[in-house]
């Protein structure tokens, strides 16, 4: 699905430029969850927002389905995360004055659709992500892992092949983390690929694979049998 060759990027601050990324060469799958560990500063969050088409490499290529998105001027590369990611972010960003499956919907707005003719998907959605009682709650009547489930559900919408998650049980329980990685896998076993930051090793163990960064270069890539589950 998503592939990058030779990847390089850099942060130019002052005279000297910063390489986060040094040559990653890497493919993302349909249907598989990856997780994307390493210690601060190994060029994670730098590696996410390239694979979302948030930011260009210096050199090196990333193409989706065989179209390269590296080059893409913003237009394309904004039209590109609409249709082809779904994001989940740690602080769940959801709108405050907006029901849950109101915020569902948002991203069908900006297709000129009203809500309300989103609205049987974004319940179906949530149905999925065992929130169906909660489709008229709002954020601040819900828990964090309620409110993250309602954000997985957004992430969706646009029927994405690919979800990018950055830190999403980073601001939850163990216990309610384990159940939003259990959910990451059910949806990747439907085939959406799913790519995680995280610092969590304990969600190592809900993954299909596991890349190390160091020093902005892949340290490792495992493959694994999950084996996470919560009881
Ligand atoms: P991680 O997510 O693993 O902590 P990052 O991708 O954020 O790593 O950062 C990789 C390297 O790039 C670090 O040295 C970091 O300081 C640098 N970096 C990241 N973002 C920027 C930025 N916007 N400007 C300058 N340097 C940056
Ligand atoms: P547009 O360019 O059409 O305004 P955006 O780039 O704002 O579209 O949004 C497209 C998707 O990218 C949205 O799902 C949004 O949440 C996500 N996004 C935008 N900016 C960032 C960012 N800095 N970090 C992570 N995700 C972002």
């Amino acid at each position: 699905m998503l592939e990058l060759t030779g990847v390089v990027k850099e942060y130019r601050i002052g005279e000297q430029p910063v390489r986060a990324l040094d040559g990653i060469d890497l493919r993302i799958e349909a249907g598989e969850f990856t997780s994307i560990i390493g210690p601060s500063g190994s060029g994670k969050s730098t590696l996410l927002h390239l694979l979302g088409a948030l930011d260009s490499p210096d050199s090196g290529s990333i193409t989706f389905d065989g179209n390269e998105i590296g080059t893409l001027g913003d237009d394309a590369q904004s039209e590109f995360r609409r249709h082809r990611v779904g994001f989940v972010f740690q602080f769940f960003n959801l709108l405050p004055t907006l029901t849950a499956w109101e915020n569902v919907a948002i991203p069908k707005l900006l297709d000129g659709k009203g809500l309300r003719k989103a609205k049987p998907r974004a319940l179906e959605l949530l149905d999925l992500v065992g929130l169906a009682d909660r489709a008229d709650h709002r954020p601040g009547e819900m828990s964090g892992g309620q409110m993250q489930r309602v954000a997985v559900a957004r992430a969706l919408i646009m029927d994405p092949p690919l979800i990018l998650a950055d830190e999403p049980t980073g601001n939850l329980d163990s216990k309610t983390g384990a159940a939003i990685l259990e959910l990451f896998g059910r949806i990747a076993d439907g085939g959406t690929g799913i790519v995680m930051v995280t610092h969590d090793m304990g969600a190592v163990q809900y993954c299909d694979r596991v890349v190390t960064l160091r020093d902005g270069r892949i340290g490792s890539d495992e493959r694994l049998t999950r084996t996470g589950r919560t009881e």
